[in-house]
């Protein structure tokens, strides 16, 4: 069930999507593809080219589908791939801009 319009701010408040930016380590890679098979948002693919050892490793091919989930590195056995915080927040800046949070800038309806 996708949530849309003003439920959207009823259910889900100030929360909003957090976006990964997702880093490999080519050379590291066996190749296994545990991080593609379990990527919940299918945002990784095998490539076709070739590291030092002689594997594939991943790919990104849909980086905006990325959750910041960050199961890919916790699954990954040779800690090859890891993930970080796209566009984190300050410290003590607000997670929703107040023009955003509506009229009177609250958080809640
Ligand atoms: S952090 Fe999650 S959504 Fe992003 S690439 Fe890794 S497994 Fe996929
Ligand atoms: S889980 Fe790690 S070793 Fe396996 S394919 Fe992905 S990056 Fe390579």
């Amino acid at each position: 069930m996708r949530i849309e319009g003003p439920m959207k701010k009823i259910y889900f408040g100030d929360l909003v999507a957090k976006k990964g930016d997702i880093h490999i380590a080519k050379d590291r890679c066996k190749g296994c593809g545990f991080c593609v098979e379990y990527c919940p948002k299918e945002v990784l693919e095998l490539s076709e080219e070739f590291n030092v050892k002689g594997y594939h490793p991943p790919h990104v091919k849909n980086e905006d589908d990325c959750l910041y989930c960050q199961l890919c590195e916790t699954i990954c056995p040779e800690f090859a791939i890891f993930v970080t915080l796209k566009n984190p927040p300050e410290e003590g800046e607000p997670i929703i801009k107040k023009e955003d949070a509506g009229e009177k800038g609250e958080s809640r309806p």
